[in-house]
């Protein structure tokens, strides 16, 4: 078999999540600060119009572009909530398929691709399987939008800008300020900008900031998985204006051959989804990002998060490294990531605070009781 897997996928190493999910097997009714999705359910009235679109029959392929009532809403929604006039949308198997027909659409051998570390794992693998090369810019320690490091970081190479806000794994949400300086830098080296805007539901001290308000060579990629807590039914969307029309169709093309189109049925149930107010929920998370914050910056050295549902905290003086100490809140029960698989460095830990207010407590009681 040793000639059989190819160098591409020779690129992607998982050993780090693997390590974690080992250890993990070997827990008893863990604290899991691990997981990427919602703890809720997906509404009931969302489930009823996915369960009443299979029973209708709506079962087969879509256009390749979507369902003609989604994309009819979605570019509606669009045109409302942000300053892009006439979008064109494409409805994806997920944020993560947007990613590959992208990357897919745009990346040579050699381009180079900018982006905050930390940075959601996707991007460096699939940009590396496509032969782009990941240009890291540092966040630390505060997590905001490096736009001097980003601006420093532009070659003649370089192919795109990734933004992610509210971000994965620090919850970080970019200030407007900021986001319009990018907008500035990318328009004077004249680079394309995605903005990764899956988790924009979930941020907690008003409207989270859009590039795509500043900037038109924007592909914006919007998710339906973390909103609805439907990450089961890969339902996504990439948007933009006329500046990057012809992106947007070459993904289209490629979504052709690979993915065909999104999950037909789902699709129906988004239509539905689009209406359904999750203001409540917000509240909660709102409410348990406020625990998981007071509850461990007596002790760690913790950066407020604005969105999502993470918290990305340094690992305390006593441990070597933030794998150590990962292992060491395994070994008590607490299933957290280290950082280095969303880094370059192993410094930092993540949390996912997307569990029931019991289970914050203790995960909180037990990594403070660890941390000196
Ligand atoms: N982007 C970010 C920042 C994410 O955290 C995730 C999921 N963890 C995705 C994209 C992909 O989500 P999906 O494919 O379910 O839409």
């Amino acid at each position: 078999m040793k000639n059989i897997i190819s160098d591409r996928a020779g690129l992607i190493d998982a050993s780090g999540i693997r390590k974690v999910f080992a250890l993990a097997a070997k827990m008893k009714d863990p604290v899991n600060f691990s997981i990427g999705q919602p703890d809720f359910d997906v509404p009931d009235s969302i489930k009823a119009a996915a369960v009443e679109a299979i029973n209708s029959g709506c079962n087969s392929y879509s256009q390749t572009a979507g369902d003609a009532e989604l994309l009819d809403r979605l570019k509606q929604k669009v045109a409302a909530d942000t300053t892009i006039e006439n979008p064109e949308v494409l409805v994806t198997s997920g944020v993560s398929g947007s990613l590959l027909l992208l990357f897919m659409a745009i990346i040579n051998p050699g381009d180079e691709v900018i982006m905050a570390d930390p940075y959601f794992v996707i991007y460096k693998h699939v940009i590396r399987m496509m032969g782009g090369k990941c240009v890291f810019v540092d966040s630390y320690p505060d997590f905001k939008l490096p736009v001097e490091g980003i601006e420093a970081a532009i070659t003649d190479r370089t192919k795109l800008i990734i933004l992610n806000s509210p971000a994965n794994p620090t919850g970080a949400v970019y200030s407007e300020e900021h986001v319009k300086q990018i907008a500035e830098v990318a328009r004077k080296h004249d680079v394309l900008v995605m903005s990764d805007e899956i988790y924009d539901t979930f941020c907690y001290d008003g409207k989270c900031p859009s590039i795509a308000d500043h900037y038109e060579k924007t592909i914006l990629l919007k998710g339906f998985s973390k909103a609805y807590a439907m990450t089961g039914w890969r339902m996504a969307y990439a948007a933009g204006g006329a500046a990057v029309k012809d992106i947007l169709e070459q993904m289209t093309k490629i979504q052709q051959y690979t993915f065909v189109c999104a999950p037909a049925p789902f699709q129906k149930a988004a239509i539905t989804a689009l209406d359904v107010d999750m203001s409540d929920y917000v509240d909660d998370y709102r409410r348990k990002r406020d625990m998981i914050y007071d509850g461990l910056s007596g002790k760690f050295e913790v950066v407020k998060p604005g969105g999502a549902f993470y918290t990305f905290v340094k690992a305390p003086e006593s441990a070597k490294n933030a794998t150590e100490f990962v292992e060491k809140a395994i070994a008590n029960n607490v299933l957290i990531i280290p950082g280095n698989v969303f880094s370059e460095r192993d410094s930092h830990f993540r949390i996912s605070y997307a569990t029931t207010d019991d289970k914050i407590k203790r995960g909180i009681e037990i990594l403070n009781d660890i941390a000196s």
